[in-house]
């Protein structure tokens, strides 16, 4: 009998516990009809721990997740926190585990379901079929360098620093984790940075060409300045299948991306760490979309962002691939069948609730696993 499956739950706040809920009936649809048994530990994470513990989450919690073997984090924050000061904000609960877990390489798929394709403000012909991942280096670069912070000049003036700082090895395990991705997809990656105006630009892409000669020569590898892939993120985007890139140019070109899908709570991630000598690593995986205020108690919130990420955590921390797909499978089928939530609504289809989608994506895995 193979060991159990580890998982942590962290629900946080506002739609973070609904949508999460309908992943719990996933993976006790997965016990029922998969014999795939998951261990589960929940716990409070962001405004609903600092409202219960005193601090956005806590040493026991973060330690919890260093023996998970994959996180599965909801979303954090809300108005009603929004005046504390900024070192003990729900939102530091997601950095705290990004640092304590070592996760350093952000995983953002653009993937344009065949059902939502005219929900993109780009032509439907430009993106149908997308499917990119960006692979964002996130625990280096400018937002961590050294110098940083503002300073008064003699004359009176103040000037702000921020210091771009790579060493060859955060370099070398960010494309690593690319190149490896690519292999399981269409065998491309390009990697992109400002070599021309950028010292540590340059060490990336040389550092990058020397890895890809040396261990991944099987994988087709490009390289591109950040500005062009901006442009060609929206003029052909389909042009790409991995894209690598730092943590400063991957916060704005995998925003870029997500929208050329056009639908926010449709967006999964995962975060992952270095691997141990037994090949497993840390991982985290997360709907993109944040706790959404707005809607949040009103049960209409689209689940679907957050079971993707469950179908991310399947495939990366366990290899599952087959059931990966399923799930996701579930999820087109039921937007193909016309269902949709508010913030993907479009014209002649049924509006539902979060719970109705989530029962829909049920029904589809029965029909899927028969
Ligand atoms: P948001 O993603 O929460 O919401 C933006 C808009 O998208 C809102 O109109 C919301 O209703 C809608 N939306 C988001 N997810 C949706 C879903 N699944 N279904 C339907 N509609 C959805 O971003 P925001 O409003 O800028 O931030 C709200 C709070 O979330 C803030 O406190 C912010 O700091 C936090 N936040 C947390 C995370 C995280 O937990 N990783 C990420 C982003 C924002």
């Amino acid at each position: 009998m193979p060991a159990n499956k580890n998982l942590l739950l962290l629900p946080g706040d506002g739609i973070g516990p609904e949508v999460m809920y309908e992943v719990q009936r996933i993976i006790d649809w997965m016990d029922r009809k998969r014999q795939v048994t998951f261990d589960l530990t929940e716990d409070l994470v962001g405004g609903a721990c600092i409202d219960a513990r005193g601090v956005s989450i806590t040493p026991a919690t973060v330690a919890r997740a260093k023996l998970a073997d994959a996180v599965l984090f909801g979303s954090v924050g809300g108005p009603q926190w929004d005046k504390l000061g900024f070192d003990s904000r729900p939102e530091i609960s997601i950095l705290t585990l990004r640092r304590e877990l070592g996760l350093f390489a952000n995983l953002r798929p653009a993937i344009v379901l065949d059902p939502l394709v005219d929900a993109s403000t780009l032509k439907a012909e430009v993106v149908r079929g997308l499917d990119i991942m960006i692979v964002r280096e996130s625990t280096g670069g400018i937002y961590f360098g050294e110098p940083r912070g503002v300073t008064s000049l003699p004359d009176g003036r103040r000037r702000g620093v921020n210091t771009e700082v790579y060493d060859t090895d955060e370099i070398e395990r960010v494309a690593r984790v690319a190149f490896d991705l690519a292999r399981k997809r269409q065998g491309r990656v390009c990697s992109v940075e400002k070599a021309n105006v950028m010292e540590s630009g340059l060490l990336w892409r040389e550092t990058v060409a020397a890895l890809h000669m040396r261990e991944y020569s099987d994988v087709a590898l490009s390289n591109m300045y950040a500005d062009n892939c901006a442009m060609q993120l929206v003029r052909n985007p389909r042009q790409f299948d991995v894209i690598v890139t730092t943590n400063l140019f991957g916060d704005l070109l995998s925003d870029l991306a997500s929208m050329l899908t056009g639908s926010l709570g449709m967006l999964p991630s995962a975060t992952l760490g270095a691997p141990d000598a037994s090949g497993r690593r840390h991982a985290l995986y997360e709907p993109i979309h944040g706790s959404a205020p707005d809607i949040a108690g009103k049960g209409i919130a689209n689940p679907l962002g957050q079971l993707l990420s469950f179908a991310m955590l399947l495939r990366y921390s366990f290899d599952m691939d087959e059931d990966a797909g399923m799930i996701e499978r579930a999820c087109t089928n039921v937007l193909a069948s016309g269902l949709r939530t508010a913030d993907v609504m479009a014209p002649g289809c049924a509006k539902v609730g979060t719970h109705v989608m989530g029962e829909a994506v049920l029904r589809e895995l029965d029909k899927l696993n028969a």
